[in-house]
């Protein structure tokens, strides 16, 4: 099979043998890609390939897989950018990491999603600071996403976490598992903005009051602001209007942008079935920013 060359960033990397490595990637064009990188643990002298680095940005050439469940092969691995930010700040770090996470867990191989790949792009620079120079890439496509920052004094951990509550709407709209949150499920009743509603994972949406009443699955009442908020914000394209949503009142932000989070991150362990590893130290980290914290 001949080569193919994409771009992507890469979500995980484990040992393989002694000298190789399986590399999961997100790439634009093709999907979730896995592959056998072959010299690439750092510990080996000799390198076919260079060390990947983790959430690095680049451009792939690969030996595609030859049927289901096979790897690929990567053969050429140049970096455009490591988003070198990331490491300055622990929530930047964590965040981007969660972000791999539910990505590799997700995503299908063989499907693509180049919203979500340019979703992916736009979190990891607004996490390692680097949105000025973001318009540069592909024609200022990511210039039109980028949002200005609310307020000067907001943490910055705050606004970290209102971009990852983007990212992972985008990831759950993208891969059509959206819940229903304008509408009760049952009756098709609408909520009207401003007003809470119980919330059934199991059915995929809101319920309201009265059909709450006649059914037996565990229920959770969410309140308006966050399902405003996360209705708003898969209305704009899964992105978080930091500027528009953001209370006056900085106890209120940090409880909503952490119900966001751990209402989306319930959504996605749901569809696939298992934990979430990193979304606990994510949600302390959030929880942190609220006045008063320890
Ligand atoms: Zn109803």
């Amino acid at each position: 099979m001949s080569l193919v060359n994409d771009e992507a960033v890469v979500l995980r990397l484990s040992d393989f043998s002694e000298t190789s490595q399986v590399a999961t990637l997100l790439s634009r064009r093709h999907g979730k890609l896995r592959l056998l990188a072959k010299g690439a643990r750092r510990s080996t002298k000799e390198r076919f390939v260079p060390g990947l680095d983790l959430l690095e940005w680049g451009d792939v050439l690969y030996r595609p897989a030859r049927g289901d469940g096979q790897l690929g092969t990567l053969a050429e691995w140049k970096q455009r950018e490591l988003f070198l930010g990331l490491r300055d700040s622990l929530a930047a770090a964590q965040f981007a990491q969660y972000a791999a996470e539910i990505t590799t867990m997700l995503v299908a191989e063989d499907d693509p999603h180049a919203t979500l790949f340019e979703a992916l792009l736009t979190l990891l620079g607004g996490l390692a600071g680097e949105d000025a120079a973001g318009g540069q890439r592909d024609g200022g496509s990511l210039e039109r996403r980028q949002r200005p920052a609310s307020s000067a004094d907001t943490p910055s951990t705050l606004m970290f976490a209102r971009r990852l509550v983007g990212y992972q709407q985008t990831l759950i709209s993208e891969i059509g598992l959206m819940p229903q949150l304008d509408a009760c499920v049952a009756c098709g009743r609408e909520r009207a903005a401003g007003r809470a509603a119980y919330f059934s994972p199991k059915s995929g949406g809101v319920i309201c009051r009265s059909c709450a009443a006649e059914r037996g699955d565990r229920l959770r009442l969410m309140k308006a602001p966050a399902l405003d908020l996360l209705l708003r914000t898969a209305e704009s394209d899964g992105l978080v209007d930091s500027a528009e949503l953001a209370p006056v009142d900085l106890g209120d932000a940090v409880k909503l942008a952490l119900v966001c989070f751990e209402f989306l991150d319930e959504c996605m362990r749901r569809a696939a079935e298992r934990e979430t590893q990193l979304s606990a130290a994510c949600a302390r980290l959030i929880r942190r920013e609220a006045p008063g914290s320890p």
